[in-house]
């Protein structure tokens, strides 16, 4: 689960080019800017990570002219999502700041004060979320099946240690796309549907997502390929195009890239290159395939990786890139498997994310 405030020591401060006033603080491999003086190396802070939603208290009041959020409400009126200040990535005098440090002081008496403490629903703050777009989910199943991973990837910035284990390894770069998360599978011969945190009516007209699967006949796809492979497959796309994010990348119609294929029955992500195979057979296309990298880098470096332009439109800025070994790894500090994301700076404050 991601720390959205946490307790953590400042690991560097250092000045920024023609900036009296401000300096720039390392926290975990985020870089804050913050004002000169205000936290020391190894001073203990409260760090706020990036989409942060800051409840409306007088310690936070400051962010009000510039963060501001009104609650979301559903149709029915009920707030889905509570008014707030957002945390997000800006830049001030050329430097990219993401997150914010409050002093300790910001905890109520009592609080944890151990470095890595999770303190986010102790201070109240709520992961920002843009408004769900209509007509994206339509009509709901249940919850996200308990048989399928959840596609979730953790920010490089909170990794070092993982980073640190893992150098000398070769890892499998491709583009992150910013679409919306699809989820298509059999199980016991029964074909479904998810969004990223739903499942969804594979039959549901008013759905986009069940238009999309029904369009590209993917029950019947996955069927003939799980029929020849002897397995039931999952496999999990982003889905981009008219409709979707804004459509950053200009595409005529809605598209599914995928990045996993499972194995339904065993609950297993298959490997890379099978991965590839599968999704060939299946006559879907993979999520840009960027090469490889032989990992010695720092976190700044992988950020600095992240950067570039879309493989999909030359020119969208892409969202960033994500890592994993080409042979499935469990990893113990992510509990769960080795794969991680590095979102490109140019890409968040572009879409002021
Ligand atoms: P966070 O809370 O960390 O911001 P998030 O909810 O915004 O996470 P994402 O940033 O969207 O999650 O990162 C994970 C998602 O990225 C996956 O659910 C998947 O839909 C999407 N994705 C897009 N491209 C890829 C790719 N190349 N490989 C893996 N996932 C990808
Ligand atoms: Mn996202």
């Amino acid at each position: 689960m991601r720390k959205l405030a946490s307790v953590q020591v400042v690991n560097a401060a250092e000045p920024i080019p023609n900036a009296d006033a401000i300096e720039r603080v390392r926290v975990l491999g985020w870089w804050v800017v913050v004002k000169k003086g205000e936290f020391r190396p190894g001073d203990p802070v409260v760090y706020c990570e990036i989409d942060s939603l800051l409840p409306e208290r007088p310690e936070f009041e400051f962010l009000r002219p510039s963060s501001f959020k009104p609650a979301q409400t559903d149709a029915a009126g009920a707030v889905t999502l509570p008014s707030g200040f957002r945390v997000k990535t800006v830049r001030l005098r050329g430097q990219v700041s993401q997150g914010i440090c409050f002093h300790p002081s910001v905890l109520p008496p009592g609080a944890p004060a151990e470095e890595g403490a999770d303190v986010t629903d102790l201070l109240g703050v709520r992961k920002w979320e843009p408004p769900a777009p209509v007509g994206l989910s339509g009509r709901v199943k249940g919850g996200f099946p308990g048989f399928l991973p959840k596609t979730d990837e953790t920010r490089v910035q909170v990794l070092e240690p993982v980073l640190a284990r893992n150098r000398g390894k070769t890892l499998v770069v491709t583009e992150k796309l910013d679409g919306t998360s699809f989820t298509a599978f059999l199980r016991a011969g029964e074909f479904g549907i998810c969004s990223r945190n739903l499942h969804l009516d594979e039959t549901d007209p008013g759905s986009l997502l069940a238009r999309l699967a029904t369009k590209l006949g993917l029950a019947d796809r996955l069927r003939a390929v799980g029929a020849a492979r002897g397995f039931d497959p999952a496999v999990q796309a982003e889905v981009i195009g008219p409709g979707v994010q804004g459509n950053k990348y200009a595409v005529p119609e809605l598209t599914l890239r995928v990045f996993n294929v499972l194995d339904v029955g065993t609950y297993r992500l298959l490997d890379h290159a099978v991965m590839l195979e599968v999704v060939r057979e299946l006559g879907l296309e993979p999520v840009p395939q960027l090469g490889t990298v032989v990992l010695n880098h720092t976190v700044d470096e992988l950020v600095a990786l992240s950067e570039g332009v879309s493989v999909l439109n030359p020119r969208a800025q892409r969202e960033g890139i994500v890592l994993r070994p080409a042979v499935e790894e469990f990893d113990a500090d992510l509990g769960g498997r080795l794969s991680f994301k590095a979102i490109n700076p140019k890409f968040l404050l572009k879409y002021d994310e």
